[in-house]
C-alpha cells in the first residue's frame, strides 16, 4: 500500500528565535499521522529568502508533499512567496481572483485594503492559489522537483482551516488504502514509569502496535501505533491492544484521543443531571477554566471561586477561621472544609459535586513540613438527602510555580472524576461522611 511522504516547513523569524512555538508543525504532523501518512521531517527557517528557497528544494527532493507555514503577511519580511517563485525559476504575477477576494475579506472587515496587502495577490506564474476563508493571505500550491508544494499562512486558525479544506482531500487522492491506526489513551494519577512497568510487555521495539508514552503536567498518554494490510486489519489490531491496555491499566485511562480530563468530568455530571462548583486558592481559576474550555460546561458548572487569602477562604467558602488557624491554609482540615461548605452555601440542583485547592504554588512560602509544591485537593459530593462524603489527598509536586498549578488543578478534576464514579485512587485519599445539616 501507498503512503505519501511529507515534509513540514514552518519558516518566521519568531520560530527560528523561539519567542513564538512552532504549533502549527505539532499539528500537521498529527493530522497526517492520522491519515497514515509518512513524515519523513520538520524544519524550522528564518525569513532569509535563501534559506527557505534551500529548504524547499532539500524537502522536496526528500518528500512527495511539502506543507510550509509563515511567510505570507503583508509586510517586507514576510517571504515564503518570493523564495517559492525563486525555487520554481518564475517570475510572480498578480493572481485577479486572489487579489478580488482579499479585497473582498476588507470589505467584510469595513475597512479599506491597504496597497501592502496587494503584494498577498501575487503568485509565481503557472502556480495556483489556496482560499483562505479566514484571512487575507491565500495559501499557494505549485510543483517543485515532482513534489506538491503546500504554502500556508502562519496564523494557526486559517492554516488549518485551509489544511483540512484543501491539502487533505489532494493527498487523500494521491495515497493507497490507509493501513496505519494512530490512537492516544490519557490517565492521570499514575506515574509514567508505573504505567510503564504495567504494559512492558507491548512495548517492543518495531512490534505492531509500536507502543510508547509520554508525559506533560501529570497527564500520562500511552501512544500505539497499528499497521496491517488493510485498514480493517490496522483497526484489529489497534483495538485488541487497546483492550491490553485498558486490562493493565484499569480506572485508570480517563480518554482517548482528543479527550479531555475536564471534558470527561463534565460528561459524567451531565449524564448524573449534577451541578459542580470549584473553590480554588493555588490553582488561581486554572480549574475553573479548564472546565469551562469543555463545549456545553454550562450545562454542569455553577460557580467557581478564587479564595486566596485566608480571609477570602472564610468569607467566600465558609471555612472557619479556627480550623485555618489550628491547621494552616494548606492542610486535609482546611480544604475539606472549602468543599463541603461551599456547597452548604448553595442551593443548586443535587447531587452537587465541589472541587477545591489549596498549596504552596512556590517559589516562596514553603516550610520543612510544607515544601514549594504540596497542594492539598478536596473533591466533595452533597446528595439529595442532605447526606455526602469528602475525599481529600496531598499531592507532592517538584516543579515550578506554573507547573504546580497545572498538576494540581489536574489532579483535582482526576480526583472528581474517581468520585463520581466510585473508582479507588493511586494517591492515599481519605474519605469521609459529612451531612449539610
Ligand atoms: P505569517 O504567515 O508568517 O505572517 O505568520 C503570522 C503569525 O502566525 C505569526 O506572527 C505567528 O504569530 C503565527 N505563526 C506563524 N508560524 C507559526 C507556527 N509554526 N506555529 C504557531 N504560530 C505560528
Ligand atoms: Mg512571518
Amino acid at each position: 500500500m501507498r503512503q505519501p511522504t511529507v515534509y513540514l516547513l514552518s519558516c518566521g523569524d519568531e520560530l527560528l528565535f523561539g519567542h513564538t512555538v512552532d504549533t502549527n508543525s505539532a499539528w500537521l504532523a498529527e493530522q497526517c499521522t492520522l491519515q497514515g501518512w509518512r513524515l519523513v521531517g520538520h524544519r524550522t527557517i528564518g525569513d532569509i529568502t535563501p534559506d527557505i528557497v534551500s529548504a524547499l528544494l532539500e524537502a522536496s527532493a526528500l518528500a512527495e508533499a511539502v506543507i510550509l507555514t509563515g511567510g505570507l503577511g503583508p509586510t517586507r519580511d514576510d517571504r515564503t512567496r518570493q523564495a517559492l517563485a525563486h525555487a520554481l525559476g518564475v517570475e510572480l504575477r498578480e493572481d485577479p481572483e486572489a487579489l478580488a477576494e482579499i479585497q473582498a475579506i476588507f470589505k467584510r472587515y469595513n475597512r479599506p485594503m491597504a496597497e501592502a496587502n496587494r503584494v498577498q495577490a501575487l503568485i509565481p506564474a503557472g502556480a495556483g492559489r489556496i482560499v483562505n476563508p479566514n484571512g487575507t493571505a491565500p495559501g499557494i500550491r505549485a510543483v517543485l522537483r515532482d513534489a506538491k508544494i503546500f504554502c500556508l499562512p502562519g496564523v494557526p486558525r486559517e492554516m488549518r482551516e485551509m489544511f483540512k479544506q484543501s491539502i487533505l482531500p489532494v493527498l487523500k487522492g494521491a495515497e493507497g488504502a490507509a493501513q496505519e491506526v494512530m490512537r492516544r489513551l490519557h490517565l492521570c494519577g499514575r506515574g509514567e514509569s508505573d504505567i510503564g512497568a504495567a504494559i512492558r510487555h507491548l512495548m517492543g521495539e518495531r512490534s505492531n502496535p509500536e507502543v510508547g508514552t509520554a508525559v506533560a503536567e501529570s497527564i500520562v498518554t500511552v501512544r500505539l501505533y497499528a499497521k496491517g494490510d488493510t485498514r480493517t486489519e490496522a483497526e484489529r489490531t489497534a483495538a485488541e491492544a487497546e483492550a491490553d491496555i485498558r486490562k493493565a491499566l484499569g480506572h485508570d485511562v480517563y480518554g482517548v484521543d482528543d479527550e479531555t480530563l475536564a471534558g470527561c468530568v463534565v460528561k459524567l455530571l451531565a449524564e448524573r443531571s449534577a451541578s459542580l462548583v470549584v473553590g480554588e486558592s493555588c490553582t488561581g481559576g486554572l480549574l475553573s477554566s479548564l472546565i469551562v474550555d469543555v463545549p456545553g460546561a454550562s450545562s454542569v458548572f455553577r460557580q467557581g471561586i478564587v479564595a486566596y487569602a485566608n480571609a477570602a477562604k472564610t468569607d467566600l467558602l465558609g471555612v472557619p477561621a479556627g480550623i485555618i488557624g489550628k491547621h494552616g491554609a494548606v492542610s486535609r482540615e482546611t480544604v475539606s472544609a472549602m468543599a463541603e461548605n461551599h456547597l452548604r452555601r448553595t442551593n443548586f440542583p443535587l447531587p452537587a459535586y465541589s472541587i477545591a485547592t489549596t498549596g504552596i504554588a512556590g517559589p516562596d512560602g514553603g516550610t520543612p513540613e510544607k515544601p514549594v509544591g504540596t497542594v492539598w485537593i478536596a473533591c466533595s459530593r452533597l446528595d439529595p438527602d442532605g447526606g455526602g462524603i469528602t475525599r481529600s489527598f496531598r499531592l507532592n509536586t517538584v516543579t515550578d510555580r506554573r507547573g504546580v498549578r497545572m498538576r494540581a488543578a489536574n489532579a483535582a478534576l482526576d480526583l472528581a472524576r474517581r468520585t463520581i464514579l466510585g473508582y479507588p485512587s493511586n494517591y492515599q485519599v481519605e474519605e469521609s461522611n459529612w451531612k449539610k445539616d
